[in-house]
């Protein structure tokens, strides 16, 4: 047998407190219409509706007032008629005079009710538009009392320090400040009650606020005052300035940043110099070394043979420092973009020589895997090695948390004959923060980090025609790979 379902209970078409009103007003009309009809007529029995008529303000209609006062007047010409006889020697215009006067002031307390919760409803509206007002604001408002306490706090309060409007009502207004304003905040406005002092009174000022967490931030605080009903209360707009810090101090170290580059061409000019002033000593060590080496292959014996072969190894290193030097100018050097072809596997090996000098102490193992006989590509080759520069140094940062530190860098001829250079890494991959935005100016993870080395590799691979991107690797570990197109007519030339 199936169990009917209950009807759902009819919602009731009025609160409590409504039920209660009206109870009550009813209630006092019948009353007074029942020692109307026991009292004699000419006593102003009548006159008490005038309470009803008050009760009604309370109610949620608008023109209940005026229902009472109807009510009253019906119910005061009835005992007019049903009333016992008036006391002896009361004249009848006084009786008829009594009722009609407290008509009249039904009539008058009726409309004085309704015109006034008229202005209270107006008052209402007023009210919940500034609500909304402040409630829009993402700054916090907050209203206290002259003892310090919250009698109100807006949405953007609630946002910002984590407490809800009906948490902190009441509460001393410190408990949104750290110490040492905590304490001392009860002093500062004792002072300006007696003082009228104050240093952040229509001013604004930048202090610190504390969070339902504990955590302080800045922000800038203004305060206004307002008397109301003889009531001073103090409105404070909180401004959270913790971005604005944040980009601020941002700023402050690209700018020192700029400085240290701005240093470090300085040093590039000195190094170019310094290169060139030391390429003649070199030169002539070499040469002096190599007439040497020529003089002592003229003699005989073993000592001759280990004299030759070291002095072989000193014509060896000073070119090689010769190398070390030629390499350094290009790469600091800003110059002309000079689009040339070049072998791309011999602009990897001049910038791996400097990118990669490191690498033996940190336990970096790096491998090569360049495909032979690629064309050449038509590029500025210091732009070029700059890209490679920056991709392999990003690889070393990366893999300095990894156990498994391998980089490998790899040639090959894409697609459409495009070339294509990549730098992979066993490091731990991109971080999905970065990942999205990888190539946009200042985007880095790094504590020192400028984030600017990949867009500015970005902007030479366009320059060149190419594409370049990056990506974490399945395996593990991160991959970044550029293609260049193939200058055209190197096939010709080959
Ligand atoms: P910076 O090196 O100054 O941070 P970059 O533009 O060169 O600037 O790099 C931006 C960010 O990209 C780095 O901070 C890092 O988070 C991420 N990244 C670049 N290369 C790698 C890599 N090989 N492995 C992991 N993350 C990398």
């Amino acid at each position: 047998m199936s169990v009917p379902t209950q009807p759902a209970a009819p919602a009731w078409p009025i609160d409590l407190k409504t039920a209660l009103l009206l109870t009550a007003g009813v209630a006092t009309t019948l009353v007074i219409f029942a020692l109307d009809l026991i009292l004699p007529l000419g006593v102003a029995a009548a006159v008490p509706y005038v309470v009803p008529i008050l009760i009604s303000m309370w109610l949620p209609w608008r023109t209940a007032p005026l229902a009472f006062a109807a009510a009253a007047t019906v119910l005061t010409a009835l005992g007019y008629f049903l009333s016992p006889p008036a006391l002896q020697g009361t004249p009848l215009w006084v009786v008829v005079g009594n009722r009609l006067l407290s008509v009249f002031m039904f009539g008058t307390v009726a409309v004085l009710c309704w015109w006034r919760q008229r202005y209270a409803d107006q008052l209402d509206q007023e009210r919940a538009r500034l609500r909304s007002v402040i409630d829009i604001s993402l700054d916090a408002i907050v209203a206290i009392d002259e003892r310090g306490l919250i009698q109100s706090f807006s949405r953007g309060g609630e946002r910002l320090f984590g407490y809800t409007e009906r948490e902190v009502l009441g509460r001393n207004v410190s408990m949104l400040m750290p110490e040492p304003h905590r304490s001392r905040h009860d002093q500062y406005l004792d002072r300006y009650l007696r003082t009228g002092e104050s240093r952040i009174m229509g001013a604004g000022r930048m202090v610190e606020a504390q969070r339902r967490d504990g955590s302080v931030f800045p922000v800038n605080l203004m305060v206004g005052e307002v008397n109301a009903g003889g009531r001073r209360l103090f409105t404070g707009f909180v401004q959270d300035m913790t971005e604005r810090e944040r980009a601020r101090s941002k700023i402050h170290d690209l700018q020192i940043e700029l400085y240290r580059i701005g240093r470090l061409s300085e040093l590039g000019e000195i190094a170019s110099a310094i290169a060139h002033e030391l390429n003649q000593p070199l030169t002539a060590i070499s040469n002096y070394v190599r007439a040497g080496a020529n003089m002592a292959r003229t003699l005989e014996g073993d000592a001759a043979a280990k004299v030759i072969l070291l002095m072989d190894k000193a014509v060896q290193q000073t070119d090689r420092a010769g190398q070390i030097i030629r390499r350094l100018r290009q790469l600091i050097g800003r110059g002309q973009a000079e689009l040339l072809p070049v072998s791309i596997n011999d602009v990897i090996g001049d910038a791996c020589a400097l990118a990669l000098i490191d690498t033996r102490q940190k336990g970096i193992n790096v491998s090569f895997d360049l495909t032979d006989a690629l064309p050449d590509v038509l590029a500025d080759a210091t732009q070029i090695q700059q890209v490679i520069f920056n991709l392999v140094r990003n690889s070393v940062d990366a893999l300095h948390t990894s156990e498994r530190r391998e980089i490998v860098v790899r040639t090959a001829a894409g697609a459409n004959g495009d070339i294509e250079v990549s730098v992979s890494d066993t490091g731990p991959g991109l971080p999905p923060e970065v990942e999205e935005r990888l190539f946009m100016p200042f985007v880095t993870t790094k504590p020192n980090g400028m984030g600017i080395g990949l867009s500015i590799c970005r902007s030479i691979i366009d320059a060149h025609d190419g594409r370049i991107w990056g990506r974490s690797r399945p395996e593990g570990g991160a991959i970044f790979a550029f293609q260049l197109p193939a200058h055209e007519g190197a096939e010709m030339e080959q």
